[in-house]
């Protein structure tokens, strides 16, 4: 018989969060830091990431800041790194002047995922995450929350689902949520060791083929590679041989990358995207990350995303008198923010990856024709993010 049990001692308020991803663990962290009783219940048997880089930008480190960790993170960050658009054999279309970035906005910090998730999991109180607890089935019950897991079934006050873009809450507790859906092109991503720190990032751009460079702080460089393919396709002769045969010709130093590129370390994923849904919160339980919002990565937004989500949901908790009008100002906060990234990641995805010659040359063209600081106003709605102000919340909630 299912063991159950109950999280959170007598008037503690306790909170459940499914998926121990960077969502789950900024929500869980987030929580116990306003003084939740918290469990984050994680399927996989060890917690870990994937071999990858991951940009974080100052709205994410901001967030990253509220949760107490920012000045760990932001070691990491490189700003001295020139980046920007090349296309195909290096010529520069656009730049970003990552110096003025910084000044206005705060550092980008780009980050080994693995090094991340440990500062997350090393910030959170002992005994929070549970590893191999795979959530089966979530339901509302009687002003309670109750999930069925891996290692029995957990009741609390609050349900927070950040398991992903194939999320078991959400099918479980928003059934008629639409579908992620396929947009049409593959990711390669792997972290290779040169030996040598590059000055140069950023992506080049080709037609219906784009591939991203970013030197790490450890001295690694993160490739990620994208491809117009159908969905589910493989590569016969092996991952590594494809990017070679696709990119090796492509301008200094992708092809050094690639030959310094390990097969092994080669990821490939095919990119979906989940379409808007109507509410990110049912009763007391709220989608957080890519079980709410899951979207193209073309702007690196979706991680950075799921910091906001966990950093907002819990202010809100601690300035609203009772969890279902938090809910409902997270879902009122969350959801056009998240709604608008999604919507501009897709259509510079459209963009990146067309593939019609004339169409390319037109691109470019503008590309090279935009004027720097405009590249960096149309991100100020992005980048230039807050955590909102408890105190204000207070006065303005009663
Ligand atoms: P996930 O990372 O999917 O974590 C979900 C967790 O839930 C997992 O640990 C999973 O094991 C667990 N889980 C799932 N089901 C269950 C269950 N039933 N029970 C218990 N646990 C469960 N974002 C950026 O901000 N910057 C970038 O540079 C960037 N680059 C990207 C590049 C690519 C190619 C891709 C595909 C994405 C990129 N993203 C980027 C997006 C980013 O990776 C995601 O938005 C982010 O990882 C979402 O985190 P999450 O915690 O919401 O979900």
């Amino acid at each position: 018989m299912a063991k159950s049990q109950h999280v959170g001692g007598a008037g503690e308020r306790s909170a459940l969060v499914v998926g121990g991803g960077i969502g789950g663990l900024a929500a869980g962290l987030a929580l116990a830091r306003s003084g939740w009783r918290v469990k984050v219940l994680e399927r996989a048997a060890a917690f870990g990431e994937v071999g990858a880089g991951l940009s974080l930008w100052p709205n994410g480190v901001r967030a990253l800041d509220a949760l107490g960790v920012g000045d760990q993170v932001r070691e990491q960050a490189l700003v001295e790194t020139r980046a920007g658009i090349r296309n195909r054999s290096g010529r520069w279309l656009s730049r970003t002047d990552t110096q003025e970035l910084a000044d206005r906005f705060g550092p980008v910090v780009m980050i080994h995922r693995a090094r991340l998730f440990d500062i997350l999991r090393t910030a959170l109180p002992a005994g929070v995450l549970c590893g191999d607890s795979a959530v089966t089935r979530a339901d509302l019950r009687g002003g309670r929350v109750e999930v069925e897991h891996g290692r029995g079934v957990s009741r609390a006050d609050l349900l927070v689902a950040a398991d992903g873009i194939g999320s078991t809450v959400r099918h479980s507790l928003w059934p008629q949520a639409p579908a992620p859906r396929y947009a049409g092109y593959t990711t390669w991503r792997v972290v290779v060791d040169t030996g040598e720190r590059l000055s140069a990032g950023g992506e080049s751009w080709g037609r219906g083929e784009r591939v991203g460079i970013a030197p790490l702080a450890d001295g690694r460089t993160y490739l990620f590679c994208v491809a117009n393919a159908p969905e589910g396709q493989r590569s016969p002769g092996g991952e590594l041989a494809e990017l070679r045969r696709r990119f090796g010709r492509w301008h200094d130093p992708i092809p050094r990358l690639l030959a310094a590129a390990d097969e092994e370390a080669v990821m490939r994923h095919d990119i979906h995207a989940l379409p808007p849904l109507a509410s990110f919160v049912n009763g007391r339980a709220a989608l957080l990350g890519d079980a709410a919002h899951a979207m193209t990565p073309n702007l690196g937004q979706g991680a950075n995303q799921a910091l906001e989500d966990a950093v907002t949901l819990a202010v809100l908790l601690e300035a609203h008198p009772d969890v279902e009008s938090a809910l409902s100002a997270y879902d009122r906060l969350r959801r056009p923010r998240t709604r608008l990234i999604a919507r501009r990641s897709h259509r510079i995805g459209v963009v990146a990856q067309w593939h019609w010659a004339p169409a390319t040359a037109l691109r470019d063209l503008t590309l090279r024709m935009m004027p720097g600081p405009a590249v960096l106003d149309a991100l100020t709605a992005i980048l230039g993010w807050r955590p909102p102000d408890r105190e204000d919340l207070i006065a303005h909630t009663g």
